[in-house]
C-alpha cells in the first residue's frame, strides 16, 4: 500500500503522520517498523517565520524551534521525522527531500514567498508502479 498526506503546520501539529501510521496499521496490518516514510518540499526552517499563535502548538518540540535577530522559526520537516519515529517508523526508513519551497523560486510556488492573487496552487500525486503495463 502507499499513500499521501499534505501536512502544513496545522497538519503537523495534529500529528496527521501519526494518525496516517495508524490508519494504515489497523487498515492494513502494517507494521510500522516496514513502512517507508519520504517527506517532500515544504517550507523550511530558514523561511517558516512563525508568530506566538503558531509557535504555541509546538513546545513539545523545542529542539525545533530556532530564534534568529529575535524572530522565532520551526522546522516542520524535524517535527514530522519525531512524530514518524514515535509512530514506529524506523529512521533510517524516513527519508526528507530537504527541499524548501520558498528557496527554490524557479522550483516551487510559495504563497509566503509570492502572495500571488489569485493563489497559486501545488499538486503532489503518488502511486505504485504496475508490472504488467
Ligand atoms: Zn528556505
Amino acid at each position: 500500500m502507499i499513500g499521501l498526506a499534505h501536512a502544513g503546520w496545522r497538519g503537523v501539529s495534529g500529528n496527521i503522520v501519526g494518525k496516517m501510521v495508524s490508519k494504515i496499521n489497523s487498515e492494513f496490518a502494517c507494521n510500522p517498523g516496514d513502512l517507508m516514510a519520504a517527506i517532500g518540499p515544504g517550507i523550511r526552517q530558514c523561511h517558516f517565520e512563525v508568530k506566538e499563535d503558531v509557535l504555541n502548538n509546538f513546545f513539545d518540540f523545542p529542539k525545533q524551534i530556532a530564534t534568529r535577530n529575535g524572530r522565532t522559526y520551526i522546522a516542520l520537516a524535524g517535527i514530522l521525522k519525531k512524530q514518524l519515529s514515535a509512530s514506529g517508523v524506523l529512521p533510517n526508513n524516513i527519508v526528507d527531500s530537504d527541499e524548501c519551497t520558498y528557496c527554490l523560486g524557479e522550483k516551487y510556488f510559495s504563497y509566503r514567498r509570492d502572495k500571488t492573487d489569485p493563489i497559486e496552487a501545488m499538486l503532489a500525486y503518488i502511486g505504485l508502479e504496475s508490472r504488467d503495463l
